[in-house]
């Protein structure tokens, strides 16, 4: 599915905000919530939607995938 489309469908599953791709260009390694400051990451093309395996921005930042 297209990172497009995703954006579209998916939802923050702790404030139900939307969500940004990183990196927005290419296709989506992780899925950013602002308000939530937390990264969704994309497993081996599934995004993992789930708040016990969000990253914390800062952690992505730091390379934790
Ligand atoms: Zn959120």
């Amino acid at each position: 599915m297209q990172t497009e489309e995703l954006l579209q469908i998916l939802a923050c599953p702790r404030c139900l905000g939307g969500l940004e791709a990183l990196p927005s260009t290419a296709a989506a390694e992780g899925f950013f919530c602002p308000t939530c400051a937390v990264v969704y990451p994309v497993r081996d093309d599934i995004p993992v939607m789930l708040v016990e395996e969000a990253i914390s921005r800062e952690d992505w930042d730091g390379g934790r995938r």
